[in-house]
C-alpha cells in the first residue's frame, strides 16, 4: 500500500479543482490504480487527459440559454392574469386553463423528440383546494437511453392576496401565511382576481421550459431521461408535486435527481440590496443526505461551466415559514433541491405587483445556465454507486490494518472510472478527490475513518460525474433500558 492522500500544498485548506492540482492528483490516481484492490481491466486513462474537465458539447448547450426567449415567455404567462390553480378554466386567453395548454403547445412545437402531456389529477376539496377541481401539472420528456430520470422544474400556478407576502413578512394578519385572505362566499366559484406570478413562479416556469426547448435541440444523445416539469398546485400546498412524487412511488418511476426552481428571477431586494451574481440552493439534510450531496454538485458543477454565477448552498429545507415543490420529492424520499433568488422583493410576492417589470432577465438566465449545466451533467453520467450493503450498511471499514480507511461500493452501470471525496468531519464542503480506476474498492492507509467523511461519485470514459453517495452511519434506534425500578409498580 502507498500512501494516497491529497496532502500537496496545492490541495491544503481548499478544493482540490485547480487545473495543476487535477494533474497531480491524476498522476496519483495513477499510481494508486497500481495498488488498489480488485482491479479492473479496460480503463482508458488517455480518454480523461483528452476529455478535460468540461464538455464542448455541454459548454453549447450552456451558452444556447436565450435571455430573449425567457422574456418572451414571462411576458405571456403574464398575459393570463391568473394562473391559480382555482382560476377558470374556460376561457383561451385568461386563467389557469388557457396557460397549461400554451406551455403544453409551446413545449410541443420544440422538437419532435419531447414528448409533452398533461400529468392530470381529479382533487377533491381538502386543505387550500375549496372545491372538486382538475389539476394538470405540464411535463415534457425528453427520453435517454436509461429510465433513470432527471427533473428541472417549477411551478406555474400563481396566487395574489390583499398585502401579499410584505404584509405577512411585516407582521400582518396572524394567521397562516399561505392561506387566502378571504374564503369566496361560493367555494364553487373560480377563484380569477389578478394574480400574474411573473417572478413567483413564473420566473421558474420559463427556465423550465427554456431548458426543455435547448436540451431537445441539442443533438445530444442523454444516457438519463429528462423531464421538464410545469407544476400546479403548489401555492394549495404543494399540491401537484406531491401527486406527481406519490404516482413515482407507487409505479417506481426512477427519480435519480429534482432541481425545482422557484423565485428565481428577480437580482434586486425589497431592501434595495441588489445582488445578481448568486443564487441559493436550499435541500434537507442531515448533512451528507443524497439532497446535500445534490447541492454540493450544483456547486461544483455550476462552478466550473458558469464560473462568473455563485452557486451558494443553503444547509436547510427551505426559508423560514416558506415552502416549496423540492420538499414535495424529498419527503417521498427522492432527492431534491430548491433554487431560490438571493435577494428577495417580499412586496412583489403572491400579490398583484408580481409583474414583468420586477424581473431581471440576465439573471435569470444564468440560474436557467447553471440549472443546465447540472441537469447535462447528470444525463450525461452513470448514476451515483450505492455505498450501502445489502443489509443497508455503510461498506467502510478500518481493513486491513485497522487504522485504514477501506471503502468499498456498488459498481454503477456505466462507469469507467470513481472519484473519491472526502473531507474533515467539521465543514459543509469537499475539501480533496482523487480520480480512481474502474474498481470497487479503495483502501487509504492510515486514514482513519472517525476523522473524515467519504463518499464516491461514478465517471464515466468522457468524465462526466454523478453527485457523490456518502458513507453515512444509519441512526441507532434507541432501546429503553429497563431498571429495576420499574418493576416495583
Ligand atoms: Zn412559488
Amino acid at each position: 500500500m502507498v500512501g494516497a492522500r491529497c496532502e500537496g500544498a496545492r490541495c491544503e485548506g481548499a478544493r482540490c479543482e485547480g487545473a495543476r492540482c487535477a494533474r497531480a492528483t491524476r498522476l496519483r490516481a495513477a499510481l494508486l490504480t497500481a495498488v488498489v484492490i480488485s482491479i479492473v481491466s479496460g480503463f482508458s486513462r488517455t480518454a480523461f487527459a483528452q476529455a478535460g474537465d468540461l464538455d464542448p458539447r455541454i459548454v453549447k448547450l450552456v451558452a444556447s440559454v436565450s435571455e430573449e426567449r425567457l422574456g418572451v415567455i414571462l411576458k405571456k404567462l403574464e398575459s393570463f392574469e391568473t394562473r391559480s390553480s382555482l382560476s377558470s378554466t374556460t376561457s383561451t386567453t385568461r386563467g389557469v386553463g388557457a396557460a397549461r395548454q400554451w406551455i403544453l403547445d409551446e413545449m410541443k412545437s420544440y422538437s419532435p423528440k419531447l414528448q409533452v402531456s398533461f400529468d392530470s389529477y381529479q382533487v377533491p376539496p381538502q386543505g387550500r383546494i375549496t372545491r372538486n377541481v382538475e389539476l394538470r401539472n405540464v411535463l415534457a420528456l425528453l427520453p435517454g437511453r436509461s429510465p433513470r430520470r432527471i427533473y428541472v422544474s417549477g411551478h406555474y400556478d400563481t396566487v395574489a392576496r390583499p398585502g401579499g407576502q410584505g404584509a405577512s413578512n411585516a407582521g400582518g394578519p396572524p394567521r397562516d401565511p399561505d392561506t387566502p385572505a378571504a374564503a369566496p362566499a361560493d367555494p364553487n366559484a373560480p377563484l380569477d382576481n389578478l394574480a400574474p406570478g411573473v417572478n413567483d413562479d413564473g420566473s421558474g416556469t420559463a427556465l423550465a421550459i427554456e431548458l426543455a426547448r435547448i436540451f431537445s435541440q441539442s443533438g445530444i444523445d442523454f444516457e438519463a431521461t429528462l423531464v421538464f416539469m410545469c407544476h400546479v398546485g403548489e401555492e394549495q400546498g404543494l399540491i401537484g408535486a406531491r401527486l406527481h412524487a406519490q404516482k413515482a412511488v407507487a409505479e417506481k418511476i426512477p427519480i435519480e435527481a429534482v432541481l425545482n426552481n422557484d423565485i428565481v428571477g428577480n437580482d434586486r431586494g425589497g431592501n434595495g440590496i441588489v445582488d445578481g451574481a448568486t443564487i441559493r440552493v436550499y435541500s434537507e439534510g442531515p448533512e451528507d443526505s443524497p439532497s446535500r450531496e445534490l447541492a454540493r454538485f450544483v456547486q461544483r458543477w455550476g462552478a466550473r461551466y458558469v464560473p462568473s454565477h455563485k452557486v451558494r448552498p443553503m444547509a436547510r429545507p427551505d426559508r423560514f415559514g416558506r415552502g416549496g415543490d423540492h420538499s414535495a420529492y424529498d419527503q417521498l424520499g427522492f432527492t431534491a433541491v430548491g433554487f431560490r433568488e438571493s435577494r428577495e422583493n417580499f412586496t412583489r410576492q403572491h400579490d398583484v405587483r408580481d409583474t414583468f417589470e420586477g424581473i431581471s432577465l440576465p439573471y435569470l438566465a444564468q440560474n436557467a445556465r447553471v440549472n443546465a449545466a447540472a441537469a447535462a451533467t447528470l444525463a450525461l453520467a452513470p448514476p451515483p454507486p450505492s455505498v450501502l450493503s445489502e443489509r443497508n450498511q455503510p461498506l467502510i471499514t478500518r481493513a486491513p490494518s485497522g487504522y485504514d480507511a477501506n471503502l468499498k461500493w456498488n459498481a454503477s452501470p456505466g462507469a469507467a472510472a470513481y472519484r473519491i471525496f472526502w473531507r474533515e468531519a467539521w465543514g459543509p464542503d469537499w475539501q480533496h478527490e482523487l480520480l480512481v480506476g474502474n474498481v470497487t474498492n479503495v483502501v487509504l492507509p492510515n486514514m482513519q475513518v472517525d476523522d473524515y467523511v467519504f463518499g464516491v461519485a461514478a465517471v464515466d470514459a468522457e468524465g462526466h460525474e454523478s453527485f457523490v453517495a456518502a458513507y453515512v452511519t444509519p441512526p441507532r434506534a434507541n432501546t429503553p433500558i429497563r431498571s429495576a425500578q420499574d418493576h416495583e409498580h
